[in-house]
């Protein structure tokens, strides 16, 4: 039989051999796929609500999960590469079949199979992924891990776990790699890391990071068997700089002791343990737990909801050697101490043997390592060892030892669990905030309630007072309504039966004298109801009568009413308008009384003016000479003598002034005025006005003309008539004018006046106005008809020779106009000069 297979396999280890491959160390290393990782994942999936210590329940069953085992050759060493070089190695490996073959001979070989052979040239990484990963990753998510060396002294499991690799990375064990993946996991704000370190030696377990602590008790919860080593030093990892430190203590103060073999190896066992803390967020299905009955979770029930949190823990042993101890005592040690030194290791050996083997019993109290172990084998961890064999044939016995173990270790079933559980006490830290909170709320709650009670009592208090107060205004007023109403029914009532009485009354008579009238006989019984019915609607005429009439008087009432409203009103216009009137009259006498002012103070300077006028008449007088013409003399005279030039024109200014002051109507109503006085100065004014030829046009259209001319017609005082025939014979120098003069018979007016006159300044006026007239071509016939001509010749009889000078001059102007049309006339008709006398002469 050239191959034996010898490794051991189980019903158990051939169910989890089926799992996912180990990576070949020939091939590129990508992450590889731990089994293990997938049966926790696989246990989440099938028990979710688990929880670890007494929460667990009957659903904490866990899953299997087999002790996974490596085995990791040692290249040779420099010594055995001189004493072994003509031997070959004692085993020889397959690490793609994950097969080993250990020499019996040179012809024969037991060939054993492991979940991983990693061969001399394997790296410290791979070795950590193979081994240890898997174990890492699941500590993290929450489970119990351990990962192992076992092997002879020198034959690297120090190598493999505990090299620091501070001068080169790659040579980082086992211990710092899984502290680096596990700082690299955890979330510094919720979870945390704590390590110890300790040393077993001959049954004592000392405190590696406190070597002053050398004998530390174990710790077993009764209830969950759960062991632990409260007496060792735990300190807790931020960073993998401190953990270092830790470890070069830890090593520093590790005991080693020497042996033949290796000066390096220890006699004691070093125990890495990490504690991993995480806390679990967002577990829903967990806080179904604790939800209200109904299913509502309201938000008191969800803070009174425990959080959860994962204590899982690392352990990491650095066996000692595997070698067996001289009993003899050879290497310095009595044999209490010899048996004392190999006491943990082969309790360890015996435990695996009967787990290996199903056994009832498993010797776990035997050694103070099986006890601290007791969770690796056998019990809730995921562990995984490493077992290291070196090359040399000359261990070939120890090579065989180191590998057997390795082969019933892979027969040990571990019944992984996650170790979760609530964090009671950070749940009443929690509660014992929340609950302060709530105190604190209650409190304010409480009075705010007792103000608002308070506000909501004194406002239904008012609000009770005034419907209270509202309710008997409108009783007391419903109750006088009613009563006014009761009262008004019962004299209604009154009156209707004081006219029934009477009604009944005449009625009673009208049938009596009936009863007379009519048959005895009939019945007297039908009397009653016909008076009744009648009665009745008389009753109802008289209602009736009652309502038209009291609709009338409401009609007539609403009537006055609108009257009343109307004369008001009236009333209030009647008063706007004597107020008015009064204004108005008052306004009247004001300007009455202006009136009054200003003709008073015309009267002075009319006064002044004829004073004046006279007086330049006079001197005109006593000079003699002028045109009679020109208008007043006064004004004449202006321009004849200058010496009067100054007082002339200071006159002229004057009446200019008044003139504007004035107004020319005002002056021409005084020409109608009462006072003789006043028409005298009036009419002076306007005839120095009319000798301006500016005025005169004004004048007229003032209705100056006809004003002078009803002078001429009706003064009997000769000055007045003097004074309108000079303005007169000053406004008839206009044609326009001569013409109106003509058509308001001012001709026979002039006429009339001329006869009257005895005053040759009147005479001479007149003759003035004529002779103007006589100027006009248009107006000879009319001025010959109407006795315009004769009047002129008639005035010669004065003799005066002013009067006779106008005479000339009408007469001369008349003669123009008549030689001017008798040539026309001729022109036509053949008359001669001659006959142009002729006319003259029958006009004359
Ligand atoms: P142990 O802890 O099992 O007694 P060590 O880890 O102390 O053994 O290793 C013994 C010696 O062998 C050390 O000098 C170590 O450097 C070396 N050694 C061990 N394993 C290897 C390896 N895989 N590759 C190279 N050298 C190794
Ligand atoms: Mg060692």
């Amino acid at each position: 039989m050239a191959s034996n297979y010898r490794n051991g396999t189980t019903k158990a280890s051939q169910k989890t051999d089926s799992k996912p491959p180990v990576n070949s160390n020939t091939k590129p290393l990508t992450k590889p796929k731990p089994s293990l990782t997938s049966a926790a994942a696989g246990l989440r999936r099938s028990n979710p609500g688990s929880l670890s210590g007494s929460a667990a329940g009957k659903d904490d069953a866990g899953v299997l999960g087999r002790v996974r085992v490596a085995v990791r050759l040692r290249p040779r060493n420099a010594e055995e590469l001189v004493a072994d070089a003509d031997f070959a190695d004692c085993v020889e490996l397959q690490p793609e079949l994950k097969r080993l073959k250990l020499r019996k001979n040179n012809w024969d070989s037991d060939t054993y199979e492991f979940d991983e052979v990693l061969t001399e040239f394997a790296s410290q990484k791979r070795v950590y992924e193979v081994v240890a990963k898997p174990v890492v990753e699941s500590v993290l998510e929450g489970y119990n891990g351990t990962i192992m060396a076992y092997g002879q002294t020198g034959t690297g499991k120090t190598f493999t776990l505990g090299r620091l690799g501070e001068e080169d990375t790659a040579a980082r064990g086992i211990m710092v790699r899984s502290m680096e993946d596990i700082l690299a996991d955890i979330s510094p704000e919720t979870d945390s890391v704590s390590v110890s370190y300790l040393q077993l030696y001959m049954e004592t377990i000392q405190d590696l990071l406190n070597p002053g602590n050398d004998n530390i008790p174990i710790v077993e919860d009764p209830k969950t068997g759960d062991v632990s080593v409260p007496g060792a030093t735990l300190v807790e990892v931020r960073d993998q700089k401190s953990f270092v430190e830790l470890l070069r203590l830890g090593e520093a103060h590790r005991f080693a002791a020497n042996t033949k073999l290796n000066t390096e190896s220890s006699r004691s066992h070093a125990i890495l343990m990490v504690h991993v803390r995480r806390s679990v967020k967002g577990r829903h299905d967990r806080e179904v737990v604790l939800s209200s009955e109904n299913g509502n979770t309201s938000p008191l029930i969800k803070s009174f909801r425990p959080p959860i949190v994962r204590k899982s823990k690392l352990v990491v042993v650095d066996l000692a050697g595997s070698e067996r101890i001289d009993k003899s005592g050879s290497e310095g040690h009595t044999l209490e101490e010899a048996k004392s030194i190999n006491l943990s290791l082969s309790a360890l050996g015996k435990c695996i043997n009967a787990l290996a083997e199903s056994s009832a019993h498993v010797p776990v109290r035997d050694s103070k390592l099986t006890r601290l172990l007791r969770d690796s084998f056998g019990g809730t961890a995921r562990t995984s060892l490493v077992v290291t064999i070196g090359p040399s044939p000359r261990h070939r016995g120890e090579t065989a030892s180191t590998i057997m173990f390795g082969q019933r270790a892979m027969k040990v079933e571990n019944m992984v669990k996650l170790k979760e559980e609530f964090d009671y006490k950070s749940l009443a830290r929690r509660l014992d905030v929340q609950l302060d909170k709530l105190i604190a709320e209650h409190e304010r709650q409480q009075k705010a309630f007792k103000d608002e009670v308070e506000r909501i009592s004194i406002e239904a208090e008012n609000r009770i007072a005034e419907a209270e107060r509202n309710y008997a205004d409108a009783l007391e007023n419903e109750r006088s309504k009613y009563q006014k109403d009761y009262m008004e029914s019962i004299k209604k009532l009154e009156e209707k039966w004081v006219m029934n009485q009477k009604k009944h009354a005449s009625d009673r008579i009208v049938v009596e004298h009936k009863d007379e009238c009519l048959d005895k006989t009939c019945s007297a019984s039908r009397e009653g109801p016909v008076s009744v019915a009648e009665e009745i609607a008389e009753v109802n005429q008289l209602l009736q009568n009652e309502i038209h009439l009291r609709k009338a008087a409401e009609e007539e009432a609403n009537n006055l009413k609108s009257q009343l409203v109307q004369l008001k009103k009236s009333e209030a216009a009647g008063n706007a308008e004597i107020l008015k009137l009064s204004n108005m009259l008052e306004d009247e006498a004001h300007q009455k009384e202006k009136l009054e002012e200003e003709i008073a103070v015309l009267k002075n300077q009319l006064l002044q003016l004829s004073s004046e006028a006279d007086e330049t008449r006079r001197s005109l007088d006593r000079g003699g000479s002028g045109k009679v013409f020109t208008g007043l003399d006064s004004l004449m005279n202006q321009v004849r003598h200058p010496q009067l030039k100054d007082s002339g024109n200071e006159q002229k200014a004057s009446i200019a002034k008044l003139f504007e002051q004035v107004g020319l109507q005002k002056i021409l109503s005084l020409l109608e005025s009462e006072d003789a006085d006043i028409r005298i100065h009036a009419v002076k004014v306007v005839a120095n006005l009319a000798a301006e030829e500016v005025n005169q046009e004004k004048i007229v259209e003032a209705g100056g003309l006809t004003s002078l001319l009803m002078l001429l017609k009706s003064s009997e005082d000769e000055t007045i008539r003097r004074v309108a025939a000079g303005a007169i014979a000053n406004l008839a120098m206009n044609e326009t004018n001569q013409e109106l003069i003509m058509a308001q018979g001012g001709i026979s007016l002039l006429s009339m006046t001329a006869a009257d006159a005895e005053d040759p300044q009147t005479l001479r006026m007149v003759a003035g106005a004529i002779a103007n007239l006589c100027g006009n071509d248009k107006l000879q016939t009319k001025l010959r008809g109407e006795g315009g001509i004769k009047a002129l010749l008639g005035m010669v009889r004065c003799g005066h020779p002013y009067v006779l000078a106008q005479v000339a001059r009408g007469i001369a102007n008349f003669a123009k106009c008549e030689s001017r049309a008798c040539s026309q006339v001729c022109h036509i008709s053949g008359k001669t000069p001659l006959s142009r006398s002729l006319h003259l002469q029958e006009a004359l």
